[in-house]
């Protein structure tokens, strides 16, 4: 009896919202991670960065890894670690070798858990709105492999009975024996005009759909060019109508665009866009370093409660300046002399994460229309201003409140720079012309994508050019480049709707 436990857990179909809590609470805890080709690589980064990750992807086909040699990989991980991960697409236990890894554990007395997972059949059968069951046509569901052991003399599969089942048959693995699958069943009695249906890559933003008659479904996969992974579903359910498929036919479902912020911001552009179906290629253009820490912003916000006005004009600011304070053991009373400009709602949302609300955000998000309804609503003559922005944010703003009479102090609470990030993933996708949909959401996030990826890469290619707003846009256009469409509200939300409503 080992120290060690080996968990045999489900990663589920792709989507990585698909997985079970407890799976994500051994991802986050493993000590190493034994995962297969199909697990979505997604979910190997909420692992700690001392995990150890093996892969030991086996497709049919190019078939790298075998089961002993995977045994052996369990039984010398066992020896180094407590927690050990074996991490398999969908559920561990359905078609995934889960006897032989518990055979082995049994044998080396190495405890073992089993975490289930959404299968293949149920994902992909839900995500484009085919039913496995149905009270009107289908009381039953078979679950079958389409793939058998190598070397195996006689099929073990049953065609007579599969084909005299009135319920829903399902294939795994079946792509490469389709033809083998079709003639068996017809010839064994089921009527070639049953509904049938193949979905690729289900739950994942390149998932297609298939959906003809058995006896037309080899040659339909053949012209679609329809590749594993892939699940079969036969039955009355696979002719659902086109109008239940409500995954692909989210407004950006099949489009690919490319995100250029900050990492964090990227997170949060990824989600907004994943959410409408779209497949994200993900550049971190630029970072956000803290510069609340440097000495004269500690002074300044020593003595925040002097100033009769505190401006935001971003959210990444307001951040910063919260953890300064807590730093310096302050907290959000230190505003309560004063009043809060936020230059939009992301900023007026993140405020209030503080417990502090916004005494006046503008109705449209840009410095002029800051200061032109802001000085029509109150006097800022003889006031005491604090600007707390970017450290390369441009001076118009300090410069119109000065004029005006305001005193204003303008505080570097960041520096945007260039991330060292290599750009070459996007760089390829646009000289593909993969993308349909580039999005910038700054004016430095241009001028670094366009430094790295080249301005006549930018130019010579197909896709469509989504900016935030009118500096972003500005920022194009000194690089003579055309943004497609621009936020008509300069947020991420604004962004994300203009694209989907394009
Ligand atoms: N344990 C896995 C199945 C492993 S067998 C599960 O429970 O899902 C591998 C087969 O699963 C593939 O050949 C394919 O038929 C199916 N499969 C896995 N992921 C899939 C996906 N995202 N879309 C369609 N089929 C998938």
């Amino acid at each position: 009896m080992t120290n060690s436990t080996l968990y045999l857990v489900g990663a589920g179909p792709g989507d990585i919202g698909l997985v079970t809590l407890r799976a994500m609470e051994l991802i986050k805890k493993a000590d190493c991670i034994i995962y297969d080709g199909l697990v979505n690589p997604a979910l190997l980064e909420y692992a700690p960065a001392e995990t150890e990750l093996i892969r030991v992807g086996k497709r049919i086909g190019k078939n790298p890894v075998t089961q002993e040699q995977i045994n052996e990989i369990i039984l010398a991980k066992a020896k180094q670690y407590k927690i050990i991960l074996r991490l398999k697409g969908g559920d561990p236990c359905m078609f995934g070798m889960a006897a032989q890894e518990v055979e082995l554990c049994t044998q080396a007395r190495i405890p073992f858990e089993i975490v289930p997972g959404i299968t293949a059949a149920m994902a992909a059968a839900c995500y484009s709105g085919i039913f496995l069951t149905d009270r009107s046509h289908s009381s039953q569901v078979t679950f079958a492999t389409g793939h058998e052991s190598p070397g195996k003399a006689q099929s073990s599969l049953d065609f007579e009975n599969l084909a005299k089942s009135r319920g829903t048959l399902v294939f795994y693995m079946g792509i490469g024996n389709l033809e083998k699958i079709v003639l068996n069943l017809i010839a064994c009695g089921k009527n070639a005009q049953t509904p049938a249906a193949v979905v690729e890559n289900a739950t994942r933003q390149n998932q297609r759909i298939v959906q003809t008659t058995l006896s037309m479904l080899r040659e339909k996969c053949e012209s679609e060019k329809i590749k594993p992974p892939a699940i079969i579903i036969i039955g009355e359910s696979a002719a659902n109508p086109d109008s239940y498929n409500w995954f692909m036919n989210k407004p950006l479902f099949g489009k690919k665009i490319a995100i250029t912020r900050d990492a964090a911001g990227n997170n949060v552009l990824e989600n907004k866009l994943r959410k409408f179906g779209a497949e994200i290629i993900r550049y971190n253009s630029i970072e956000i370093i803290d510069k609340c820490q440097n000495d004269l912003a500690q002074e300044i916000l020593g003595r925040i409660n002097d100033f009769n006005w505190m401006i935001f004009t971003s959210a990444n600011a307001i951040r910063f300046v919260f953890s300064a304070l807590s730093k310096l053991k302050k907290d959000a009373r230190v505003f309560c002399a004063s009043r809060i400009a936020c230059i939009g709602s992301e900023s007026a949302k993140c405020l209030e994460t503080y417990g502090l609300t916004a005494d006046f955000v503008p109705t449209k998000y840009t410095s002029s229309d800051l200061v032109d309804q802001l000085s029509g609503e109150y006097d800022l003559i003889g006031k005491s201003i604090l600007l707390l922005r970017s450290k390369i944010a441009p001076d118009v703003l300090p410069k119109s409140l000065n004029s005006l009479g305001a005193l204003v102090s303008d505080i570097d609470a960041y520096n945007v720079v260039a991330s060292n990030e290599e750009s070459g993933h996007l760089e390829e996708s646009l000289l593909r012309s993969e993308l349909d949909w580039i999005t910038f959401t700054s004016a430095s996030c241009v001028t670094s994508v366009v430094n790295s990826v080249g301005v006549d890469v930018m130019k010579k290619n197909s896709a469509k050019i989504a900016s935030i707003g009118p500096i972003t846009s500005l920022r194009l256009k000194e690089f003579g480049i055309c943004a497609d469409i621009e936020a008509k509200e300069h947020t991420i939300d604004g962004l994300v709707e203009v694209i989907s409503k394009f």
